[in-house]
């Protein structure tokens, strides 16, 4: 299982499904993408393996922006349903999730006890929670890492906001992820192995930490907002 997102100048579907690919030995049961254009979020997904993503992708929809995930099901049985991308309730906000929430049920009762879930994952309680503070009138920023000061137990997350396709947002706390920098893009993954396609410029994340992507740069902040500075690393791989 694993994750991978792109914010770019170059269509993003291969480069999550090839990262994907690089991220198979992890060991998955089902897999998608999200991207984002000017008609919207496009999710593809279901069971299976990235070959077959490959032929449930539709070609025609161009993309410079996304995010991608191989599941591991832990709450809910691997199908379409339950495989990642998951949405926000009105669609604003589509994640990829990997790790485990431990506290998904008492959080579902106190703060989302109408809410109508499609899919029976821990992860989709992400997104629905992001939404709500967001409703609640909190900034998007605030509410990433108000929802992140709420969640027990692990995840490396991506996350897109539809009203704002121009950042790519995400957040680690025990699970592997990596920043991967470029020229004119940027990019986060379970492992630099999934970005070496485009990169060998990495940058640690460490747990609870929050990251904004932008094509221009990346920030780091810590839980309290506040921003965190930290050197690349060139890694000397071959891809
Ligand atoms: N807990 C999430 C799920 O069951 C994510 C699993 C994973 O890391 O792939 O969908």
């Amino acid at each position: 299982c694993g994750i991978v997102g792109y914010i770019g100048q170059q269509d993003v579907k291969d480069i999550l499904l090839n990262g994907l690919e690089k991220l198979e030995y992890r060991g998955y049961d089902s897999a998608g993408i999200a991207v984002v254009n000017e008609a919207g979020v496009h999710i593809f997904k279901d069971k299976g393996r990235i070959a077959h993503l490959r032929t449930v992708v539709d070609e025609t929809v161009l993309s410079t922006v996304g995010i991608g995930h191989t599941r591991w099901a832990t709450h809910g049985a691997p199908n379409q349903r339950n495989s990642h991308p998951h949405q926000s309730s009105t669609g604003r906000f589509t994640i990829v999730h990997n790790g485990v929430i431990e506290n998904e049920l008492e959080l579902r009762q106190e703060f989302l006890p109408n809410y109508n879930f499609i899919s029976d994952t821990d992860t989709e309680v992400i997104a629905a929670l992001i939404e709500h503070f967001v409703l609640e009138k909190e900034d998007v920023e605030l509410a990433i890492r108000h929802v992140m000061s709420l969640l027990h137990g692990s995840y490396a997350l991506g996350v897109i906001d539809a009203n704002n396709p121009e950042v790519l947002y995400a957040a680690k706390n025990k699970s592997p992820m990596l920043i991967g920098l470029g020229e004119g893009f940027n990019m986060i993954g379970s492992d630099a192995m999934a970005m070496l396609q485009c990169t060998n410029q990495f940058v640690e994340i460490e747990d609870e930490e929050f990251i904004k992507l932008t094509r221009e740069g990346v920030t780091i902040y810590n839980l309290l907002g506040v921003t965190v500075k930290r050197d690349p690393f060139t890694a000397e791989l071959d891809a």
